[in-house]
């Protein structure tokens, strides 16, 4: 479980997220994050990855003070993340089946041996072939890139995955089917998401509750449904 109580950042004289208050329960499970551009959404998820320090509050997971962590290898490893754009997060000059074996090999998942047949894996998970391993990131099309950065989040079996705007950059019908591989995976191996979306179809099909922010500050939070369709 990931809770986020009172969570403040600033930059500089921009107070980007004010006292935002989440909880995200273990998976299956989804939180979709909403609100217009510029209200913070994004700083959340910056945050609770420690991408950017907050001024006050707590983000803990199962517990563990976050924030206040000295090591972060195994949170880095239990809390992922999904960007828009996969394109600047993968190196242009790493075949696919590279960039996923120097993931496993940072973090020693597998026996030297075992890496080629996770790499096929991997891509198996997300809906690649195992050809695939040999591309470069150039070769691919939007939506085999977005699905090979999945695949290295996945390699290190997190438990949460937070996703920032993971099908904004796609054409619509490779939306739909990216967004179809998002709820396989959720159930597949009972992952939690933060989702920071302005798609509110995305966010009703993968997340139980969702919380507005309007200028950093949680406005509602409640089931989907009633958030979405509120009259
Ligand atoms: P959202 O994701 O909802 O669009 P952001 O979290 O990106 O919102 O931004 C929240 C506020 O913080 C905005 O006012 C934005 O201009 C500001 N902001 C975001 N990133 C930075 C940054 N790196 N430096 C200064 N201000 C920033
Ligand atoms: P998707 O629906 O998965 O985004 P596209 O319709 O964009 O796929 O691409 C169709 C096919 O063309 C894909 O199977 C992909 O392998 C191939 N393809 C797309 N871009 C390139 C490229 N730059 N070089 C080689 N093959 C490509």
């Amino acid at each position: 479980m990931l809770e986020v109580r009172d969570l403040t950042v600033r930059y500089g004289g921009t107070l980007a997220v004010d006292r935002v208050s989440l909880t995200l329960p273990d998976g299956p499970a989804g939180l979709g994050l909403i609100g217009e551009s510029g209200s913070g959404k994004s700083t959340v998820g910056r945050a609770v990855l420690r991408l950017v320090r907050a001024q006050s509050g707590t983000v803990r997971y199962n517990g563990a003070d976050v924030l206040g962590m000295r090591r972060l290898g195994a949170y880095r490893k239990a809390v992922q993340v999904v960007f828009q754009d996969t394109e600047g997060a993968l190196s242009p000059r790493m075949r696919v089946g590279s960039a996923l074996t120097e993931v496993l090999r940072v973090h020693r998942l597998v026996p030297r041996g075992a890496e080629a047949a996770r790499v096929v894996e991997l891509l198996a998970d997300v809906g690649l072939d195992a050809e695939h391993a040999r591309r470069f990131p150039h070769e691919l099309s939007g939506g085999q890139r977005q699905r090979v950065g999945i695949a290295r989040a996945l390699a290190v079996q997190p438990r949460v995955l937070v996703l920032d705007e993971p099908t904004s950059a796609l054409d619509v019908t490779v939306q739909a089917r990216v967004l179809e591989l998002f709820e396989r995976l959720r159930e597949r191996h009972a992952l939690s998401y933060l989702l920071i979306s302005h798609d509110l179809a995305v966010v009703e099909r993968l997340c139980e509750r969702t919380a507005v922010l309007h200028r950093g500050r949680v406005v509602e939070e409640g089931p989907t449904r009633q958030v979405l369709h509120a009259p």
